[in-house]
């Protein structure tokens, strides 16, 4: 996750322009099946992805969760996951 860490030096949320933070995977586990299923909801797309989410970005302010999946971090608003209280 070293690339991960070196990245969140220089992105910022999409949203709102924020910092943001590294999901711990605990996170990531609580979101998995919540993203599997948006997914799942769009089984037409071609843009589905064929890897594993391994991982997440955190924006704090706007309470969105971006994906990696296979080391690719997903910041299309879109694909962004509601974190949940
Ligand atoms: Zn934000």
């Amino acid at each position: 996750m070293t690339n991960l860490r070196e990245l969140l030096e220089i992105l910022a949320c999409p949203q709102c322009k924020g910092p943001l933070s590294l999901a711990d995977q605990s996170t990531v586990q609580a979101l998995r099946p919540q993203w599997v299923e948006k997914w799942q909801k769009q089984a037409d797309s071609q843009s589905a992805p064929s890897g594993e989410l391994e991982g997440g970005f955190i924006c704090t302010a706007c309470q969105l969760f971006y994906p990696v999946v296979d080391g690719i971090p997903d910041f299309v608003l879109d694909d962004a996951l509601a974190l949940q209280k």
